[in-house]
């Protein structure tokens, strides 16, 4: 479900993301976002994602994972770019059918690169 809140999506990212996925909701910065298809591939990305690890395990391994990545890349932004669930949405939003198609746990392949 897609929900359009300038106000809570800078609250759950920390102010840096025009979308965050909290699952079941797709939070969006601005209404206009609602358009971008492939910004919405992404975060749907997400709530598979998050639906295969219960929710809860979802975000706790992001955090530690992001944790980890910040400690190997000393920066932010890199850092979260090279979570595994980031690396599969953005290499797989702009594919549409991708959803259809992927595998169980496929952010598995994405941890090592
Ligand atoms: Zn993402």
């Amino acid at each position: 479900m897609i929900l359009v809140s300038r106000f809570w999506t800078k609250i759950f990212s920390l102010g840096k993301a025009d979308a965050i996925t909290i699952y079941p909701f797709i939070f969006l910065k601005k209404r206009m976002f609602k358009d971008n298809q492939q910004l919405i591939n992404h975060e749907k990305i997400h709530i598979r994602q998050a639906a295969e690890l219960l929710i809860i395990f979802f975000y706790i391994s992001y955090l530690l994972e992001f944790l980890f990545r910040y400690v190997q890349y000393r920066d932010f932004y890199t850092a979260y770019l090279n979570i595994s669930y980031e690396r599969e949405a953005y290499a797989n939003e702009a594919n549409f059918d991708y959803l259809s198609q992927r595998k169980f746990w496929a952010f598995g392949q994405y941890y090592k690169k």
